[in-house]
């Protein structure tokens, strides 16, 4: 039961500014405090230390996800948090650990700098200070260009091993020419920022499952943090992406039928991995600032203003969005998204509010796409079913049916949905396809209850 009078709610208590001086460390009692973290416990180094490697560990623990000896992927973007998981990974893994991590790790970097309109020169720059620090770890290091999601290549041939800094590591790394005016094209032809880094977002999820598809390996790490959920959670909210809240946020994110990713920094705030690397000595590369923000630099701005007052901010909107998240039992390949590949959320009945919006939108439009053999279409041979035009490429309505709500939402943003990676082309195509075939041979199905 709620126990909240009305009026309560509009005025949460303001957090009195807590100071280390004349603090004692909660667990040990010692005088030297470093560091308060949650609402008002205050820390010294050394337990605050075991604190932090106890929680990273835990959360492997209690999942029991990662087998032994398992090989998993570390996603690299060389900001704060990334940098502390790889700490934590390489203290975890290390011979003096207590209870010791038994999975062994592959770094993996993707250069984004498209996205941040990067120069060539700016790009090698940035590359050569994360890779020359992802090496010093002894762990293998693989980098990638976020434009090879372009290619149209098989993902077994992506990879690029990262052995030793040198010149030309960096030149094979910028070398993805005729992918990168690929993706430039695409940006150019996106005409809004939120959209731009939906599909920042969406793309890089794409190469990294590509390419742990391609090195045979099923998990992924992500460094994502309590804060940057949270504010993930609330922009997806925003646009569209609200089905899918327990994937974007929960420990272990099962959308991918081949990949999953696991996120065992969500436990942790940016507060907390702030400390954690001044601690430790660990520098971080700066992190690109992207000029015009997107809804999402607005949301950041937004719930770091209120966590700065309010300390509880970020953990409640994290514990509210695991509340109402919809988990989908079984995956159906089908059924996904295909760009996001997380479950469809378009099967929603005749008086949703998104069959509200097909309907307006095909009203505006004039009802123009509903066939393919209008009259607007030169190049129909007169048959009037579409037949005459079937390519290997998917046109419009059938992509959009492909795709998740959300996804549809930042397609709208999108010039020409041609320019998306192929292989989000061929993903819808063979959705398409398979529903065809299926409802073909439908009749002569033996349906489940029958066979029982
Ligand atoms: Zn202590
Ligand atoms: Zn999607």
């Amino acid at each position: 039961m709620c126990s909240i009078q009305e009026g309560e709610l509009l005025q949460p208590k303001r957090q009195p500014s807590s100071s280390l001086r004349d603090r004692k460390c909660m667990k040990c009692s010692n005088e030297e405090t470093v560091v308060i973290i949650r609402i008002n416990d205050a820390f010294c180094k050394d337990c605050f230390l075991q604190y932090c490697t106890h929680k990273f560990r835990s959360a492997f623990g209690k999942s029991r996800l990662i087998r032994d000896k398992e090989q998993v992927l570390v996603a690299h973007s060389g900001g704060p948090a990334s940098c502390a998981m790889l700490h934590l990974i390489q203290e975890g893994t290390s011979r003096r650990a207590h209870k010791k991590l038994r999975f062994s790790s592959v770094l993996v970097f993707i250069d984004d700098g498209v996205f941040h309109g990067l120069t060539l020169v700016e790009r090698k720059a940035r590359n050569a200070q994360v890779l020359k620090q992802l090496i010093s770890s002894g762990l293998d290091v693989h980098a990638y260009a976020i434009e090879q999601v372009m290619s149209t290549t098989s993902s077994a041939s992506l990879g690029l091993p990262v052995q030793a800094v040198s010149a030309d590591s960096f030149e094979i790394l910028c070398s993805f020419d005729s992918e990168c005016k690929q993706l430039e094209a695409l940006l150019a032809a996106t005409t809004s920022d939120t959209s731009r880094q939906s599909l920042q977002h969406v793309l890089r999820q794409r190469l990294l499952i590509q390419v742990a598809n391609g090195m045979g390996i099923n998990k992924v790490l992500l460094g994502n943090s309590t804060t940057s959920l949270a504010v993930q959670m609330m922009s997806n909210v925003a646009q569209g992406r609200g089905a899918h809240l327990l994937y974007d946020m929960s420990f272990a994110d099962l959308r991918s039928t081949s990949v999953t990713f696991v996120r065992p920094m969500r436990e942790f705030t940016t507060h907390e991995i702030e400390h954690y690397l001044l601690l430790n000595q660990l520098g971080t590369i700066d992190v690109i600032s992207t000029g015009p923000k997107g809804l999402e630099g607005l949301t950041s701005d937004f719930v770091l203003g209120l966590q700065a007052d309010f300390p509880n901010t970020v953990s409640t909107i994290m514990r509210t969005g695991e509340k109402i998240g919809v988990s989908h039992s079984e995956i159906d390949i089908d059924l996904c998204c295909s760009l996001c590949q997380a479950p469809l959320d378009t099967d929603v009945g005749p008086s949703s509010a998104l069959a509200a919006t097909q309907f307006s939108e095909v009203v505006s439009r004039g009802n123009r796409q509903s066939s393919r053999c209008s009259s607007e279409a030169t190049e129909c041979c007169g048959q009037g079913d579409g037949s005459c035009q079937s390519s290997t490429r998917c046109e419009l309505p059938d992509l959009r049916r492909s795709l998740c709500y959300g996804c549809r939402l930042m397609c709208k943003d999108l010039k020409d949905t041609s320019l998306l990676p192929a292989s989000v082309q061929s993903n819808a195509l063979q959705v398409k396809n398979r529903a065809e075939m299926r409802a073909s041979i439908q009749n002569f199905l033996i349906e489940d209850d029958d066979a029982k």
